[in-house]
């Protein structure tokens, strides 16, 4: 209610996103890049006064070709960066009066720009483990239901490794297709350090990481073995788990993946206050563009 009412007024959410847009506080013609430019009032937008053409604080962004207005967008995001365990785009529908699929849209637009990749390999101590998600017949339709029942263990479910840096107790999550020994060493070279050591379970899978020190504790005996573990990647899989069962009732695999970085920017930037971690969502909408076609083809990644 309070993002409701701060973001009611339109200018306020034009300083806000021009603010994070533009941080030198210089708007810059999306055209002809020129920084001369008169202010419109009334239309809340810029006229370049070298090409003439007019320019919203949308263009470059996520809102970019949305009929939706900033104060809804802005809510919106509100809602997701600090509902701790998601919010579904029902709810999200009703509290800004858009349809859900309007609002599934909107949220899936937001998850992209808390999608941040980072060239930093982990280091220290890694904690490397690997999870089901979906399949569970009570979320399915029943139709699929009789087509899945029969099956057992992870069949219809989707695999999600994770790895997780003890230091900082961030995450990084992602969908995989098998627990193959080759998919989840490409996951670890490509996001840790090597040298660091990594605590895994007893899956032949994670033999022969040779550049790592690898300390192993076998989930048939016990769970933790002096500082060997992956203790919090399992909460975090808890955590996970909850939002999907609990708020998004069904997912379809192909979009997990954003789930997944929703539910890591939350845990990751858990230490912020609820405004901060707003910002940040907000810090990263320039330059991200998601359009409805490419959202729901198979290219976007
Ligand atoms: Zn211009």
């Amino acid at each position: 209610m309070a993002a409701v009412r701060h973001y009611s007024n339109p200018l306020t959410c034009v300083q806000e996103v021009a603010s994070v847009k533009w941080p030198k506080g210089e708007p810059i013609c999306p055209r002809c890049g020129s920084k001369r430019n008169s202010f419109l009032k009334t239309r809340l937008m810029w006229k370049c006064l070298e090409c003439k053409k007019q320019y919203s604080v949308k263009v470059g962004t996520i809102f970019e070709d949305s009929a939706i207005g900033l104060d809804k967008w802005l809510c919106a995001m509100w809602m997701l960066a600090n509902c701790k365990n998601g919010v579904s785009s029902y709810e999200v529908g009703r509290a800004l009066e858009v349809t859900q699929k309007t609002a599934w849209f909107m949220l899936h637009r937001i998850r992209y720009a808390q999608h941040h990749g980072t060239i930093d390999k982990m280091t220290g101590t890694v904690e490397a483990d690997e999870t089901f998600i979906g399949g569970a017949a009570r979320f399915m339709h029943a139709d699929k239901r009789a087509e899945k029942i029969h099956g057992r263990g992870p069949v219809g479910k989707a695999i999600v490794f994770g790895l997780l840096e003890r230091e900082t107790s961030t995450v990084r999550a992602s969908v995989v297709g098998t627990r193959r020994k080759h998919h989840l060493h490409k996951q670890i070279r490509e996001n840790v350090a090597p040298g660091a050591e990594l605590n895994t379970d007893a899956l032949p899978s994670y033999d022969d990481l040779n550049e790592y020190t690898h300390k192993v504790v076998d989930h048939a005996e016990k769970y933790v073995d002096g500082t060997v573990h992956t203790n919090r990647l399992e909460n975090f899989w808890s955590l996970l788990k909850r939002t999907i069962k609990g708020t998004y009732v069904s997912v379809e695999p192909f979009h997990l993946f954003r789930y997944l970085d929703e539910q890591s920017f939350r845990y990751n930037e858990r230490e912020l206050t609820d405004a901060e971690r707003f910002q940040k969502v907000l810090g990263s909408v320039a330059g991200k563009r998601l359009t409805w076609d490419n959202l729901t083809s198979q290219e976007v990644g």
